[in-house]
């Protein structure tokens, strides 16, 4: 019989697939880890799951306690399953650019949500890291994953996603392509990579308006800008974000973003989100640049189930000048 306890050991070991339409016949091999795979639809449920059984083990999460955390939902429904399971209760903050789907999603698994709005600095009292860190003092019990700034995020991806793409690959690629948000993906699975596989390339997806790929260059921060893509890219720099281990960071646009996940779709039926369409969109320019007989391996972090309403769907696109018609056809075109 082939049983899982509850739903958190379903967590992990998501298929790795070839891309076939997306790259030409003379372009490098295209691996894509399916994250939005795992229970909660995303590559967070890991390094929610380790991060709690960690303050479990060390007292810092007791029985019956409230995890709060500011999270543009992912962490938030990695967090949810596993607080669902465990007893434990939930508040999250998230930022009001994320779609209804995200917060509904929380909700819909119990948690409190909190929104706040975006457009306002990190420092700011109402932004989702203050307030985030307000709820926290003032709930007794609380324990906050504090994904940002924790190494255990790195450690995560480091001990879990990392090997488990080493296994999956027998260490047999060039290139590891992964979307920067707190950075726990890269620092952690890109180091342990790195480690493993000799010459191999890590390159970081960053969205335009973000800060990451001005401070890798010319190690001064540029004035960020708000950006439609979620998941991806920062307006402050994140403990989790281990510069060292990245080779490069692209930046990749909304638009470039939103047609690459919906190419991934329609092309290859694959169903993911704006921040997994970045990372094709780099995987597959890259692919182009280095030629057949490499290997990219990169990341689809979450799934387009939350994005229906969003840059999946045409009407969306059209209202966001994301798509241009001519003659009566729609138009989008990959890597322009
Ligand atoms: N894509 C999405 C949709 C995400 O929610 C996140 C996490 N913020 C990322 C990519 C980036 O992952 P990481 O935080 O590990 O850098």
């Amino acid at each position: 019989m082939d049983i899982h306890e509850n739903i958190l050991t379903a967590i992990g070991h998501t298929p790795l697939v070839k891309l076939n339409k997306l790259v030409g016949p003379n372009d490098a091999t295209v691996l894509v880890k399916c994250e939005f795979m795992n229970p909660g639809a995303s590559i967070k449920d890991r390094m929610a799951l380790y991060i709690i059984e960690k303050a479990e083990r060390e007292g810092k999460l007791k029985p019956g306690g409230t995890i709060v955390e500011n999270t543009s939902g992912n962490t938030g429904m990695g967090v949810a399953l596993a607080a669902a399971v465990k007893g434990y209760k939930c508040i999250f903050t998230m930022p009001d650019k994320m779609s209804l789907e995200k917060i509904n999603r929380l909700k819909a698994l119990g948690a409190q949500v909190v929104v706040t709005p975006t457009n306002v600095p990190a420092e700011d009292p109402r932004s989702y890291y203050e307030t985030a860190k307000r709820l926290f003092r003032e709930t007794p019990g609380a324990f906050m994953l504090n994904q940002y700034h924790n190494p255990d995020n790195i450690e995560a991806h480091y001990k879990i996603t990392g090997p488990e793409i080493y296994e999956q690959t027998e260490g047999k690629f060039d290139y590891f392509v992964t979307g920067l948000g707190t950075g726990g993906t890269m620092s952690g699975a890109g180091k342990f990579l790195k480690e493993k596989i000799p010459g191999l390339k890590t390159v970081g997806v960053d969205p335009v308006g973000s800060v990451y790929e001005g401070y890798f260059k010319t190690g001064k921060l540029t004035t960020p800008h708000v950006y439609k893509v979620e998941g991806i890219g920062e307006d402050m720099l994140c403990g989790a974000m281990d510069f060292k281990v990245v080779d490069d960071i692209r930046q990749v646009d909304d638009r470039q973003s939103f047609v690459a996940a919906r190419r991934l779709a329609r092309e290859e039926g694959i169903f993911a989100g704006g921040s997994s369409g970045a990372a094709v969109h780099v995987a597959v320019q890259l692919a182009k640049e280095i030629g057949k007989g490499k290997t990219i391996v990169t990341v689809l972090t979450d799934s387009g189930m939350v994005y229906i309403s969003k840059f999946h769907s045409d009407e969306w696109m059209r209202d966001n000048g994301f798509l241009e018609e001519k003659g009566g056809t729609v138009r989008e075109l990959l890597g322009d």
